[in-house]
């Protein structure tokens, strides 16, 4: 058996600094510190984060006033961001608050006020339901959110009205390109931000390779991560043995035999721990 790794995986730029922040202000701050949300989307995180004094509070819960934030206490904004609404009321609670934002989350978001105020209607590619995206269009007014091409070509825009239009940062790129082809051969009033970052389309590029490559493709993420999913769409888009998963418990070694060409990649909130716990199991069961 041979394993190869992505070429790129794991931790992106903008959840390594949440997490370096959280623990930055784990050993500096004293008193009750509290994270929004997950401070990525990787359960594990979490739980670390927990055990180094943190606790979970929930966006709902601060909206609905049902939370226990009180004055002075500590939160961290996670690396997708949250909404106005939510900012809005923590700064009335006058808790501390650090933003650890993803700066490419927030350029978006500046983006969207920028090109609102100039006076563009603003269509946004990506899902309305996710945090990431609810944090952004919390920021301008009456935007136009489609999930796909599909649904935007469902829509029934306006030729003489000038729109931008911005993305999920997380967006397959290969989507992007097709909707970018379709608003530029029939609205050339739409401005189109490629704004997906960086560290997600390299993660996919890489992985598309390794598919190619592998026997069998191993993604390593939290079911609920958005970047995880569309590794393993990537992934079983060229090779159907591909599955996800998030820790070494869920690793199946029914699914292995000795002469694979074993691919391992993983999402931007998979911490390297989880990753080479589950290596190391492939690795303790067969001739690698
Ligand atoms: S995936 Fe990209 S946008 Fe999201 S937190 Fe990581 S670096 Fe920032």
């Amino acid at each position: 058996m041979e394993i190869i790794r992505a070429e790129k995986m794991g931790f992106c730029f903008g959840v390594k600094k949440a997490v370096e922040t959280c623990y930055e202000v784990a050993k500096t701050t004293n008193g009750k510190k509290y994270i929004l949300g997950m401070v990525v989307h990787n359960k594990d995180v979490v739980k670390e984060m927990e055990s180094i004094g943190f606790k979970v509070v929930e966006e709902d819960d601060i909206l609905k006033e049902k939370d226990s934030l009180e004055k002075g206490d500590t939160v961290i904004i996670r690396a997708h961001g949250t909404t106005y609404e939510v900012i809005n009321k923590l700064r009335n609670k006058e808790v501390k608050l650090y933003d650890a934002t993803c700066v490419f989350v927030d350029r978006i978001k500046e983006i969207l006020i920028e090109r609102q105020e100039a006076g563009d209607e603003i269509i946004f590619i990506g899902d309305k339901n996710h945090p990431e995206v609810k944090g952004i269009i919390s920021f301008g007014k009456n935007i136009n959110v489609f999930k796909n091409l599909e649904e935007l070509k469902g829509s029934s825009l306006n030729t003489s009205k000038n729109y931008s239009v911005l993305t999920q940062t997380t967006l397959n790129k290969e989507k992007f390109l097709e909707i970018k082809e379709y608003l530029q051969k029939h609205y050339s009033n739409a401005q189109i931000f490629d704004r997906i970052c960086g560290a997600t389309s390299e993660r996919q590029d890489a992985t598309k390779k390794l598919a190619k490559i592998t026997d069998i493709v191993i993604v390593i993420g939290d079911l609920n991560s958005s970047n995880s999913k569309k590794l393993l769409e990537v992934a079983l888009a060229s090779n159907p043995n591909s599955y996800l998963i998030q820790n070494e418990n869920e690793l199946d070694l029914s699914i292995f035999h000795e002469n694979m060409r074993v691919g391992i990649t993983a999402g931007a909130s998979t911490p390297e721990e989880i990753i080479k716990k589950i290596e190391n199991k492939i690795r303790g069961n067969f001739n690698v």
